[in-house]
């Protein structure tokens, strides 16, 4: 039997199930078609298990140095099993609130495979989309005025490193451990890497990571890599950069053994784990793109600013489209495509403006360019820098690693980039964001009152730093 909607969204994930949920707002008769389960990547297999493992590696690492806040607690042990049930619960916890969501925006959900057909009896452009029920029932049959690609991504991995989901992992696999292994090489030192190492690390695993680029964390300004290298190393983990892994070289017999070319010379490296963290490909395969003009480019599907593809009514958002591939974006280009849709104009999204965490320890969070960024734009900038040791609050909290950075132009005062590293920092970017977008300078950001004790202070710090101005550093 065939259904006609407004919009078809394949995919429920952050994208989809957001979108979904502005379309059923304005009115749009909405279908999501999930083969899965609805919370996607972000949900189930990225941001949420993943900072709840990282909380529960902390409380650990916290709790052990506990006699540092004058609390003797004797030894302390770690149970991996209920560490991965808190992870679940939460998880259950959210999947059910996405689901009350459909149900309460009238939103039909169908659990199954959905495929773009090409112009058929059903419609005359391509669109309809049949649904391969995860049930085996019969496919259905969806007729959409529009469509919304919103497949996600899955691990990438380099060639000759296939996954085999136990001793060589993706992040997939790393989340389901249930115990921990005693070493770790961690294959790419980019966000998912580093922030499995700070975790891996607080729960008391040899941690290794090799890093192809010349510093971790490589699209980050250059002081925050430096600062985040130091920090790591403190806590006991080991960074190779500069490192091309040489894929024929691995085998598995009693964990992982793999070289590596590090400037010029082969090195060995050895755990009992390896894990792959080495960016993500776009679900572009068997969603029907054949029976359409869509384009791809280097994996991607190619959209214009309101996310339609080549087929106007059909649009893609989230990390299929590429570009920066966080759950915020998703959920951003999905409520803008939605809005097209509806003929509101939305306004494009600036992605300069889009904020971007590691939720490592310590944390990082930036917004705008980078202070590099920024000089080969052609900028004369000045800085201020601020760090958290100067910080009652940080000091209090027993975590002052870290500053703020704030990069703005010299002859405008235009604020061009924050970078903070540190504690809590991905809470308080949105204060930057916020700035970025009112098009503030620093000593507006300086002259919003920051409470005494907080870490937002170093913000404001930072803002008066700009100018010489700090009055605690
Ligand atoms: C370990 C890890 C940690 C992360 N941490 C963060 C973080 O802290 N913050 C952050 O912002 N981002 C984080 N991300 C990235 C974030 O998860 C993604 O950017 C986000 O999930 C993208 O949303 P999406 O809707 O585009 O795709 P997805 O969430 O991948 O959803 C796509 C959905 O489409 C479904 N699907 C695919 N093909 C079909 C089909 N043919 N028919 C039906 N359904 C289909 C899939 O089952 C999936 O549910 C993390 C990612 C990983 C891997």
């Amino acid at each position: 039997m065939a259904h006609e909607y407004d919009v078809v969204i394949l995919g429920g994930g952050t994208g989809g199930y957001v979108a979904a949920i502005r379309a059923a707002q304005l009115g749009l008769k909405t279908a999501i078609v999930e083969k899965g389960k609805l919370g996607g990547t972000c949900l189930h297999k990225g941001c949420i298990p993943s900072k709840a493992l990282l909380r529960s590696a902390e409380v650990y690492a916290t709790t052990k140095r506990g006699e540092d806040f004058g609390v003797v607690t004797g030894d302390v042990s770690l149970d991996f099993t209920k560490v991965q049930k808190r992870k679940h619960q939460i998880i259950n916890q959210l999947h059910k609130g996405v689901q009350h969501l459909m149900k309460q925006g009238k939103i039909d959900v169908y659990e199954g495979i959905g495929r773009i057909l090409g112009p058929s009896i059903f419609s005359p452009m391509p669109g309809t989309i049949s649904v391969e029920m995860n049930s085996g029932a019969e496919n259905e049959m969806l007729i959409p005025k529009n469509v919304i690609i919103a497949t996600g991504s899955q691990p990438r991995t380099l060639p000759g490193l296939e996954i085999d989901g136990n001793v060589v992992m993706s992040s997939d696999e790393a989340l389901e451990m249930e115990s921990l292994p005693d070493s770790i090489l961690i294959v790419g030192g980019g966000v998912i890497g580093i922030e499995w190492a700070s975790m891996l690390s607080d729960f008391g695993v040899e941690v290794t990571v090799v890093e192809y680029a010349d510093r971790i964390i490589p699209t980050e300004d250059q002081e925050i890599s430096k600062e985040m290298q130091r920090l790591l190393k403190k806590k006991g983990i080991k960074m190779v950069t500069g490192a091309k892994v040489l894929s024929e070289t691995l085998t598995k017999d009693n964990g992982v053994t793999i070289s590596a070319e590090v400037k010029g010379v082969v090195k060995e490296f050895k755990a009992e784990k390896l894990l792959v963290s080495v960016g993500r490909l776009a679900n572009t395969e068997g969603i029907g793109l054949e029976n359409t003009e869509i384009q791809i480019d280097k994996g991607f599907i190619v959209t214009n600013e309101f996310y339609q593809t080549k087929e106007s009514h059909i649009y893609a958002i989230g990390d299929v489209i590429g570009g920066l591939q966080l759950a915020h974006v998703a959920s951003h280009e999905g409520i803008t495509a939605v809005e097209h849709i509806a003929g509101k104009n939305p306004t494009p999204l600036d992605y300069h403006l889009v904020s971007r965490c590691i939720y490592s320890r310590p944390e990082v969070a930036s917004v705008g360019i980078t202070e590099t960024e920024a000089i080969e734009k052609g900028h004369k900038v000045k800085v201020g820098k601020f760090s958290f040791r100067a910080i009652g609050k940080a000091l209090v909290l027993g975590e002052s690693d870290g500053f703020v950075k704030m990069i703005a132009d010299e002859e405008t005062n235009d604020l061009l980039g924050v970078h903070m590293i540190g504690p809590h920092v991905t809470d308080m970017i949105s204060e930057a964001g916020l700035a970025l977008v009112l098009d503030a300078v620093p000593w507006e950001i300086a002259n919003t009152i920051h409470p005494h004790p907080t870490l937002s202070e170093a913000i404001g710090e930072a803002a008066l730093a700009v100018d010489g101005k700090a009055i605690h550093g």
